[in-house]
Order: C-alpha cells, then structure tokens, then sequence
C-alpha cells in the first residue's frame, strides 16, 4: 500500500508516516475504534481519499526539525515507497528510523534502526485464527531483525478467552532467550463491538505483568478503554501531533 498521512510532533522532535492497509486481518484491530470500520469484517480504516507522493513527504520532512521519523500502520512495512523514503531519511536528513507499529511480516529492512513488533499469540492455532498467518515467520523475523542490529521493542494485546496469561508468558520467555532486557509492553484488550472477548481487569493486568517480571527486566503495561484509546492527545502529549502533509 502507500503512505497518506505526514504528522508531526514539535515538542518531542519526531514526524509519522501513516501507511494505508495491513497484512494481517486482526477482528480486535484498535485501529477499528477510531477509523469508522468497527464491526466490519477484514476492514480496518476506510481507504484515503489520496495518497502522498514521494516529492511531497520528502518536501515535509526538510520543513521541520526532527531526529526521527516513525512509520506506522496498519503495517507500514507494505507502503511501496518505505525503502526510499528510509534511504532517504536515514542517508539524507541523517535521522533515525522506527516503525512505531509493525507485526512484524517485513522486518529486518535496509536503512532502519528500529521496530515496535506486535507479537500477537504463542499458541500456532490461535495466531492463524487471530491474524490469518502462521506465527512461525513473525518469531523468526523478530529474531532476525534482532541479530541483524536492529534495536527491537515487543508488545502483546492480552485478551482473556483468546491469548491468555499462558501465551503472554510464553512469549516473554521466548523473547527473554533472545535478550532480558528487550522491552516488553502488555496492552490491555481494548474491547471492539462485535467481538466477543472483554477487557481484563486490573487484577488481571497487574498479575500479566508480575508474570513477565519473571522473564524480562524491562516490562510495561497500558489499560486503556475505548474511550481513552480515541483521545491519546488528551492523556499524553506524544500523541499531540500536526499534520504537515496528507489529509487535514
Ligand atoms: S497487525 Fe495490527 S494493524 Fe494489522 S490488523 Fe492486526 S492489529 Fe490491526
């Protein structure tokens, strides 16, 4: 797919690039809560009225002072021009590159620094019913990228009834073989209606990441409602972006 969207973030000196369109068909996608597409099936954000060229993003990107720039999804690995905007961000502007949202299908790439990596079950059936690909190349992947330099953080969406305490440990401990302190986040579900799983609990969350303590020295957790996931600018000023090129 391709890129539609440029934001920028003045205070903490980064720039986004959103790319249209995933490769996996996640039911309990978060994007789905702020996009429009809640309850359609395969369907995560209505498709832009344009996208940017490659002249307008790299025009955007000299405007502003920045030291990185994240590219973000749906999977921003599939944007077309990735690989030129990366050799351009990383060999011209001279600033680090992230995918601050990846699942993890395209990694390692050329000219990137660094991924957040979704990993979204431990158990092989529930991956391929959850995402509609097979886990086994996403662990392989993170494993690649991590030993190819590239700096990795993980995270996991805990959902009770789906992927369980038992799959959040398992893949804390998977990733603590690969390094104890990558960076770990454990993402309370966000419930999405017409899905059948619920939100877990505080006790739950608290006792989620006491088990990954276990495993990992670096272990984080957020537990947002749908409410607070449409309004991340008013609980945290990453989130307080302009746009600088794409749809106002
Ligand atoms: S991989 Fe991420 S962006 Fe893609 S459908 Fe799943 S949750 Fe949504």
């Amino acid at each position: 797919m391709a890129f539609y969207k440029l934001t920028y973030n003045e205070k903490y000196r980064f720039a986004t690039l959103h790319n249209y369109g995933c490769t996996f068909k996640c039911p309990i996608c978060s994007y789905k809560l702020y996009s429009g597409a809640e309850g359609i099936p395969g369907k995560v954000f209505p498709a832009p009225a344009r996208f940017l060229s490659v002249d307008e993003m790299k025009a955007a990107l000299e405007s502003v002072d920045i030291d990185k720039v994240n590219f973000m999804g749906g999977e921003p690995s599939i944007a077309k021009e990735l690989p030129e905007m990366l050799e351009f961000v990383k060999n011209k502007l001279s600033v680090r590159t992230f995918l601050g949202h990846t699942n993890g299908s395209g990694i390692p790439i050329k000219n990137l620094d660094g991924a957040n990596v979704g990993l979204k079950a431990w158990d092989e059936k529930v991956h391929l019913e959850y995402t509609g690909r097979n886990k086994k190349g996403i662990f392989e992947n993170f494993a690649r990228a991590l030993e190819s330099g590239m700096e990795l953080k993980a995270n996991v969406v805990y959902i009770p009834g789906l992927v369980d305490l038992d799959q959040v440990e398992a893949i804390a401990e998977w990733i603590s073989k690969l390094g104890r302190n990558i960076p770990f986040h454990i993402m309370g579900y966000i419930p999405v209606p017409g899905q059948p799983y619920d939100r877990p609990t505080e006790k739950q969350m608290k006792m989620a990441e006491s088990i990954c303590r276990k495993h990992l020295e670096n272990v984080g957790s957020s537990h947002l409602c749908s409410e607070d996931a449409k309004r991340l600018s008013k609980k945290d000023d990453r989130f307080q972006v302009k746009i600088i090129a794409g749809e106002l």
